[in-house]
């Protein structure tokens, strides 16, 4: 008998329980990844993740091969393709990672029919895109938890399944053809500093982080010019890392750095339990109704100043051309441009949420909509009237003035803390300098804030 393991965001052989299941169940696998062209018609298929996709296939494939296998790619239709391949391999069976989203939920439900029409069963398994997936641990009063402190306590108590070796051998059946892989050359738009992709690269980065990364995660996260985090979401985003194995090796490390890191990656899974219970808030105010934003029709000119990292303020600068050149950008730097997008400018944060997902690797629709909410204050913070200053984040996460100088070469010769306030240098240094002043004052960027807030 044969078994198809369809991946989707879980691009690994390691800790990967469709495909344990189905060898454990059958005799040859085939492994399909489907190129979904309704999930590229939502706006997935950006260059940069493209580019790192194509890693994440070819270093699949290339495990398989090693393993006596091979990766089958197929593009069009999710579920047609799925179908075509069980009948080509004339498989019996169906494995596939559960997927709260709701266009995986609606996918995941039209294939079980189609499946279940022509006699083949589709098994679904949890804990392999999540360490705790969405409903698993839910409150007495509610489908989910709104507020991450009790989520994170029932989080934390859930007991793990352990992680799965990556298997041995892998044996696929002959007469299923396969489309070429993509490769990363194609795409124009790629950032140039974009990180590589794919499973090896992916556990190598982990074991490096253990081993060196991890200890200093809690004193050192905040550290612009440190860069001193896991850097790992892209490949939590692609599943090239298992995030149950993460957890299971962060608490094994152990320390306060190790629990800080366990706290961010249950953020990831608290996210994805927020849209899977309430998949409005992909797009829709989650908790506090705004509707007074500016927006891209009416601040199109300030718009264009933070996407281009032209606004003045240096430190925002910085962290969006770190976006255009990475492709990612420190959770530092996504928390104050969002702020300054839709606290300081006053617009709507599903502009900045759109340019991130554009440009970001790890650009995913739970973490991005629900991070640019909590910011805009119209989702999870318990304070959604907070404002990050950047002229005092600056100097409390870059005092030197290291990152901002990293990625405005027009500051280049300026230190800190002048780098971070240029309009204050003198007249004719201000003068050299190729930078734009303030497209906003503070003073009056929280003026407009308040008198927003008051009337909405
Ligand atoms: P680390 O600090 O090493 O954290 C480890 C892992 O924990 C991350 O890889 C990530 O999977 C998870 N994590 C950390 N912080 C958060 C968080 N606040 N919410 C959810 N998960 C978290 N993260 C994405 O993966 N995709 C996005 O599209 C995304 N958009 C964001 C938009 C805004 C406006 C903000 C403020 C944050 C966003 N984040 C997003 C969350 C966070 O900034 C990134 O996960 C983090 O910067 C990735 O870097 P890292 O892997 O070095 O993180």
């Amino acid at each position: 008998n044969v078994s198809v393991v369809l991946f989707t965001a879980d691009l690994r052989l390691h800790d990967h329980p469709p495909l344990r299941a189905a060898l454990d169940g059958a005799r040859q696998v085939v492994p399909l990844f489907v190129r979904d062209r309704a999930v590229d018609g939502a706006g997935f298929a950006v260059p940069n993740r493209l580019a790192f996709l194509a890693d994440c296939l070819r270093d699949l494939d290339a495990g398989l091969r090693e393993r006596g296998g091979r990766l089958v790619v197929r593009s069009g239709d999710l579920v047609e393709q799925v179908c075509r391949v069980a009948g080509e391999a004339d498989a019996d069976e169906v494995h596939l990672a559960a997927d709260g989203s709701a266009h995986a939920r609606r996918r995941e439900e039209r294939l079980r029919r189609a499946l279940e029409s022509e006699g083949l069963r589709l098994h679904v398994h949890d804990a392999v895109t999540t360490a705790v997936g969405p409903g698993v641990v839910t409150p007495a009063s509610s489908d989910h938890f709104a507020v991450f402190t009790p989520y994170f306590r029932h989080w934390s108590q859930w007991r793990l399944r352990e992680p799965l070796g990556a298997p041995r051998t892998v044996r696929v059946p002959d007469g299923v053809g396969s489309e070429e892989l993509p490769t990363r050359k194609g795409p124009a738009g790629l950032s140039p500093g974009l990180a590589p992709g794919g499973e090896e690269e992916g556990r190598e980065r982990v074991a490096a982080w253990l081993r060196s990364g991890i200890a200093a995660y809690e004193d050192r996260h905040d550290d612009l010019a440190g860069d001193a985090t896991s850097r790992l979401s892209p490949h939590l985003h692609f599943g090239t890392l298992s995030p149950v194995e993460l957890v299971h090796r962060a608490r094994r490390a152990g320390g306060p750095g190790a629990e800080a890191f366990v706290r961010q990656l249950a953020w990831r899974d608290f996210h994805r339990q927020v849209l899977a219970a309430r998949p409005a808030a992909a797009s829709a105010d989650y908790r506090t109704k705004h509707d007074r934003w500016r927006s891209e029709r009416t601040a199109g000119e300030d718009v264009e100043a933070w996407r281009a990292g032209r606004t003045g303020y240096p430190v925002v600068d910085a962290a969006m051309r770190q976006l255009r050149h990475e492709g990612w950008m420190h959770n530092r730097g996504r928390l104050l441009t969002a702020s300054f997008l839709t606290k300081t400018l006053y617009v709507d944060w599903r502009v900045g949420a759109r340019h991130f997902l554009d440009l970001l690797v790890d650009g995913d629709v739970a973490n991005n909509q629900l991070n640019w909410q909590w910011m805009a204050g119209t989702g999870t913070d318990s304070r959604p009237n907070r404002v990050l200053n950047p002229v005092t984040q600056a100097k409390r996460y870059d005092p030197d003035g290291t990152y901002v100088r990293r990625w405005l070469p027009e500051l280049e010769g300026v230190a800190a803390p002048a780098v971070h306030e240029p309009w204050k240098l003198p007249g004719p240094d201000r003068a050299a300098l190729d930078y734009p002043d303030p497209i906003v004052e503070l003073s009056e960027g929280l003026a407009r804030f308040r008198r927003a807030r008051e009337h909405s």
